[in-house]
């Protein structure tokens, strides 16, 4: 194929605030994704569909409709990864965000090399390649899982989790590199009925570190995401 356009991912950013859309119209172009923008919330819904984006970059604060009420519109027909901008100190707005689908977010402002690993962590999601490499184990520093049985090691040394540990662990692993918020850990390992319990995660987080990570006071890999939950760095 000579035309490399066909192959570059599609990225639309519905964002009405001029300088971050060229910001991002630059950065974006400059590594290897095409570029569309959308000013309100309405011409990002209509665009959604029309251009077929790979990925979508939402800001929460939009003039029409609500970033939230976007996710919550694009999550009916469409799995299309969404990361939204949020401004500093909008906790509750991303976390609402997030509940409501979309997949990762940024604090404006942000820097383009965490613009570009938010990127690749939504991109390899969309295309269900994490959590390879060979199906049945997964590994991240010192840890490995293996996923068949159901043993984890540190260092090729065994380590005993209770079962919800492993849930936590199992959770964290399935989302690697993007944010969980405390609510999708609390629904996926207790129940939909949980939802407001976000101490049982801090407690098992906090378990699960004195395990696998070396220093349980600076976590490398069980990273907390202030306000909003956790993330597995695993690179
Ligand atoms: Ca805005």
């Amino acid at each position: 194929m000579n035309d490399q356009s066909a192959n570059q991912p599609v990225v639309l950013v519905i964002e009405d605030e001029a300088p971050i859309r060229r910001f991002l119209k630059l950065t974006l172009s400059e590594h290897g994704f095409k570029f569309k923008e959308a000013l309100t919330g309405q011409e990002g819904l209509q665009k959604a569909a029309f251009d077929k984006p790979d990925l979508i970059i939402l800001d929460l604060g939009l003039p029409d409709l609500e970033g939230l009420e976007v996710t919550k519109q694009l999550r009916e027909w469409s799995t299309i990864p969404i990361i939204v901008l949020s401004a500093r100190g909008n906790d509750k707005d991303k976390v609402e965000a997030l509940d409501a689908g979309a997949d990762d977010y940024l604090t404006k402002p942000f820097s383009v090399p965490e613009l570009l690993a938010r990127l690749r962590v939504a991109m390899r999601h969309a295309a269900r390649l994490a959590p390879e490499p060979d199906g049945a184990n997964f590994a991240f520093g010192d840890v490995r899982v293996d996923l068949l049985k159901r043993q984890v090691f540190v260092e090729d040394a065994e380590v005993h989790l209770t079962p919800i540990e492993y849930k936590l662990l199992l959770a964290m692993v399935q989302h690697a590199g993007k944010v969980v918020t405390h609510n999708q850990l609390l629904r996926q390992i207790w129940g939909d009925s949980y939802g407001d319990e976000s101490h049982y995660v801090r407690v098992f987080m906090a378990q699960l570190r004195r395990k696998l990570e070396k220093d349980s006071a600076h976590p490398r890999h069980f990273i907390t995401e202030p306000g909003v939950g956790y993330r597995l760095k695993i690179d």
